[in-house]
């Protein structure tokens, strides 16, 4: 039939690159929107969860805050089940976390912010279990993009790719390659700079800020219950002094993970004395405490590469048309704040809304189009960057540049943190803002001017 100036424009294939979690859920969320959609992953991913070369955090803590676990289960009904058959406890984020905070330990109490506790390894292979089965996404793994096919006019139009690993490898032909959008999910170390300069466009601006965070973790045997009153444990450093922090979080496996981090270059070390020394010096010792009779299951692991990164695509004064770019290519935060898979579980329903509006759906995704949704996603990215930004600027050597009125800012929080102690409402408005639950206003509230309410109820025993 002839296509008409009506018609919608073709949305036969799309490429999406990485397979990570960002990957996973744009792929999906395409698949509603498109006739094909092709994942290509560097990495030979595995058939059971386990860390991979490509995704080096996968050995670290991996939270999943309210927020992206309401809209994993939303958007798989099944997700929840699949990670309670592989063990990941479910709990509730106030109610079951002992958490020392600026001096003292937050009241706790039944919330609602529920979610799981899993490797991110089990995380990401349930995500892929769940897009799988709806048989709407070719998988390819071990396959390295290399690059971006444009048309003369500067489309992309498909992706340049080899492959990756130990042979066999699958032939990749123009089918797999050849695509009306590609999606960059590649990740932190994504090359999109240098594939937007073989198309003749200019660097997007860059907002760095690091605090020079180092994170070191063990996994242990998760020692039996002793009357412990916490499901999680975490303890958290006081800027300027004190740049160390820590947790301890049961995982699938019946398994503990602890992870300890330091600010400011102070990094923990990853041999044993030092390891456990490092927990020794926390605020309180009480992960040291609880790790001393435990027994380990594996090496200590260390990471460094924790700077937050804002690709600001939207500022670009061109942007390509069949190309977006999402995840932690566009957006690295801080990981101390576990917003990363709730971040790209929010990307990936911000295209999937985008996608599905009319005034959308009815255009070509041209340059003018994707630059749309990298608007869009921009200003979802930046209030998660200057959640994750705002408490590194207490540290004395984070590099980046602090927004104005930051230090009111950090004396207000330094309210709510105090009051957090003496005020479950406190606690629980912190939690809704942290979970991307509220907006920053929820803490804007009488009960935080005063330093919360007196005689709050005590914390269950
Ligand atoms: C130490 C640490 C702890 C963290 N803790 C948390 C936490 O508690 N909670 C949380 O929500 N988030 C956490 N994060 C962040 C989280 O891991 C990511 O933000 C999230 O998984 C989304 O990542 P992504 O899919 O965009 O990128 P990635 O997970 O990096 O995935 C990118 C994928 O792309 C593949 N790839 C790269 N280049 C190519 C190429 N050229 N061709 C094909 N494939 C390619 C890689 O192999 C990889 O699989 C943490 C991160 C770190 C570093």
């Amino acid at each position: 039939m002839p296509r008409t100036s009506q018609s919608p424009p073709r949305r036969e294939h799309a490429i999406v690159i990485g397979g990570g979690v960002a990957g996973l859920l744009h792929a999906h969320v395409l698949s509603r929107h498109f006739d094909r959609v092709t994942l290509l992953e560097r990495d030979q991913v595995q058939e059971r969860p386990s860390p991979r070369a490509g995704a080096p955090q996968g050995h670290h803590i991996h939270v999943l805050l309210t927020l992206g676990y309401r809209l994993l289960t939303r958007q798989f009904p099944e997700f929840d089940a699949l990670l309670e058959q592989h063990g990941a406890p479910r709990f509730d984020w106030i109610r079951d976390t002992r958490w020392y905070l600026a001096g003292g330990w937050i009241q706790r109490g039944e919330s609602g912010f529920i979610s799981r506790l899993a490797s991110r390894p089990l995380f990401e292979w349930a995500i892929r279990e769940c897009v799988a089965s709806r048989g709407r996404v070719e998988m390819r793994s071990g396959v390295a993009v290399t690059g971006l096919r444009a048309d003369p006019n500067g489309r992309v139009r498909g992706v340049e790719a080899r492959p990756h690993g130990a042979p066999p490898h699958e032939p990749l032909d123009e089918r797999a390659l050849a695509a009306d959008l590609v999606v960059d999910a590649s990740g932190r170390g994504s090359k999109i700079e240098d594939w937007l300069a073989a198309l003749g466009l200019p660097c997007a601006p860059t907002v760095e800020v690091n605090a020079h965070l180092g994170y070191a973790t063990r996994i242990y045997k998760r020692p039996p219950d002793d009357g412990r009153d916490w499901t999680v444990l975490y303890i958290t450093g006081s800027p300027p002094g004190l740049p160390r922090a820590g947790a301890i979080s049961p995982i699938e496996g019946d398994r503990w993970i602890a992870t300890l981090v330091g600010y400011n270059r102070d990094y923990p070390p990853t041999d044993e004395a030092g390891f456990l020394e490092f927990a020794r010096g926390l605020a309180v010792p009480d992960i040291f405490h609880a790790l001393q009779g435990a027994e380990p299951l594996g090496p200590i692991r260390g990471y460094r590469r924790t700077g937050n990164r804002l690709r600001r695509f939207e500022a670009l004064p061109r942007w390509p048309g069949g190309l977006m770019c999402t995840g932690d290519a566009a957006c690295t935060l801080n990981p101390v704040y576990g917003q990363g898979m709730t971040n790209a579980a929010r990307a990936a329903a911000t295209l999937d809304a985008f996608l599905a509006d009319p005034r959308h759906r009815r255009r070509a995704l041209d340059g003018p189009t994707c630059a749309a949704f990298q608007k869009q996603l921009a200003r979802s990215n930046q209030a998660a960057f200057a959640l994750a930004t705002a408490d590194d600027f207490r540290w004395p050597d984070t590099e980046g540049t602090p927004p104005r009125g930051i230090g009111l800012a950090h004396r207000y929080m330094d309210r709510v943190f105090k009051g957090t102690h003496r005020d479950f409402e406190v606690t629980r408005r912190l939690f809704a803002v942290v979970h991307f639950l509220s907006q920053p206003t929820a803490l804007l509230h009488p009960r935080v001017l005063r330093g919360g309410r007196r005689g709050a109820p005590p914390q269950p025993g």
